[in-house]
């Protein structure tokens, strides 16, 4: 039984990736603001075991998240759509693709929620009911 125990304990640490995290050092206030909008609303959020969050020109859409089989979550956002997001619409899509990757939350139809598929007019409603929509974020 305990030589059983072993290796399955073995087999897991070969199979998944090295711990890592890696996110960009412009990234990292919205990372911060997230954990820290999460906590003064009680919720306790688990980190994925591996995390890159990091900018990449090649993605279809302004942010994506990716989720591995062997525990490692990217996310990816367009570096060229950045730089022309003020800094609510860059909250906005960052808290998105947080919510995919910490929260482990999916899309839903509801344009008073960040996580609707269709960015308007959820990020419209974002700037006049953000509480609201934090609160239904982190419920
Ligand atoms: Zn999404």
């Amino acid at each position: 039984m305990m030589l059983i125990l072993l290796v399955l304990v073995t087999s897991c640490g070969t199979e998944n990736a090295p711990a890592q995290f890696e996110i960009d050092e412009r990234l990292i206030p919205y990372y911060e603001l997230f954990l820290s909008e999460a906590a003064d609303r009680g919720r306790d959020l688990v980190i994925p075991y591996s995390f890159i969050i990091d900018f990449n020109h090649y993605i279809d859409g302004s942010g994506v998240t990716r989720t591995h089989k062997n525990g490692l979550i990217e996310i990816y956002i367009h570096s060229t759509d950045w730089y022309r997001w003020n800094d609510y619409e860059r909250e906005y899509i960052m808290f998105h693709e947080f919510s995919h990757a910490i929260l482990k939350r999916g899309h839903i139809k509801n344009d008073m929620s960040i996580m609707t598929e269709r960015l308007y007019p959820s990020l419209t409603n974002y700037r006049t009911n953000r509480e609201e929509m934090l609160q239904e974020l982190f419920r």
